[in-house]
């Protein structure tokens, strides 16, 4: 293996010192504790494990955490009067609902993301949050894109002058990425399924950022030798030696691409754990922004 592994656990885990610090600087300064609700609508098994993570994640810095279970049958009307209880609650500082809502609410995604006050949207979804971020202002930042930046800063590899190419547009992982790479002064491209010619872009990164939800979709011929690639993508596919089981892969090919990059982040154990440490970060920016209030 030529390149080197960019480990989650430890940008992690010194993400988390960070936050843990910052709250511990917040309950002296105002005698309060950074508080997070986590709202999950539903049985959905995947974000069942997300909330847990991320209750335990709360749990670890002594930050007060509240889940809010709500059934499937959950209305709009319900879903928002729970929203706007937690707006009001000075105990929460943080509000986060669990996508994907379940088939009956998904239209109504947007404004339940909107009734979130934007001082309280940890999660960084909210209109005014993402105007604040292209512009240039403090905002709450989407956690995955902004634990992938933070981890290419604490790895010491280089950004500003640099040319990323970030494959992905959502507005979950792909746009935010854009934005958190040209504030820190790199030249951006952004790559999307009616991209042609993709490898011949792709080839020229110095940073490049899969974010597509696709199996192993970025091969070797695809990256620059000596290229940082961050891997964003989570996607299970059959296990290739236990048909009962799935086995969890990025969307790059690791084995193959790690002989050509400069730096790579392993899936599982890359990108994703970055995800809740920047949920605590951003709890605690949130505590701070309303308690300077
Ligand atoms: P979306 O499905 O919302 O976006 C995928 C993007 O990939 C789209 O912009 C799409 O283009 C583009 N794309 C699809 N096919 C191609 C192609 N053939 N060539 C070039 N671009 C293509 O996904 P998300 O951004 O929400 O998530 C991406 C991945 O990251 C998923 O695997 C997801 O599970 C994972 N993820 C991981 C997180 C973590 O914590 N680690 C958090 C969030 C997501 P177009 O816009 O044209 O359709």
């Amino acid at each position: 293996m030529s390149a080197k592994l960019l480990e989650g656990k430890f940008f992690a885990a010194a993400l988390k010192e960070e936050a843990g610090k910052k709250a511990e600087e917040i309950r002296n300064k105002y005698g309060v504790n950074p508080g997070l609700a986590v709202i999950i609508v539903g049985e959905n098994p995947a974000s069942q494990v997300y909330v847990r993570n991320k209750h335990k994640g709360c749990t670890e810095l002594g930050f007060y955490s509240e889940g809010v279970e709500m059934p499937e049958t959950t209305t709009r009307e319900e879903l928002l009067a729970e929203i706007h209880r937690l707006n009001n609650d000075p105990k929460i500082h943080g509000i986060l609902v669990q996508l994907p809502l379940p088939k009956a609410l998904q239209p109504y995604e947007s404004e339940v993301l909107e009734a979130i006050d934007p001082l309280k949207d940890v999660d960084g979804f909210h209109p005014v949050n993402v105007g604040r971020l292209v512009t240039g202002q403090k905002a709450l930042i989407p956690c995955t894109p902004h634990g992938c930046i933070r981890m290419l800063e604490l790895a010491g590899i280089p950004i500003e002058g640099k040319h990323a190419v970030v494959i992905g547009r959502s507005n979950i992982v792909g746009k935010p990425m854009l934005h958190l790479l040209l504030s820190r002064n790199a030249t951006v491209t952004i790559c999307h399924s009616r991209t042609a010619n993709l490898a011949e872009i792709t080839k020229q990164a110095d940073i490049l950022v899969a974010a597509v939800g696709k199996p192993r979709f970025v091969t070797p011929d695809m990256v620059k030798p000596g290229a940082a690639v961050i891997d964003v993508g989570i996607n299970r596919i059959p296990h290739p030696e236990d048909s009962t089981r799935t086995k969890l892969v990025g969307d790059v090919d690791f084995e193959a691409v790690k002989e050509v990059a400069g730096a790579i982040t392993p899936v599982p154990g890359g990108v994703g754990l970055l995800t809740i440490a920047m949920l605590m970060q951003n709890t605690v920016i949130a505590a701070e922004l309303q308690l300077a209030k």
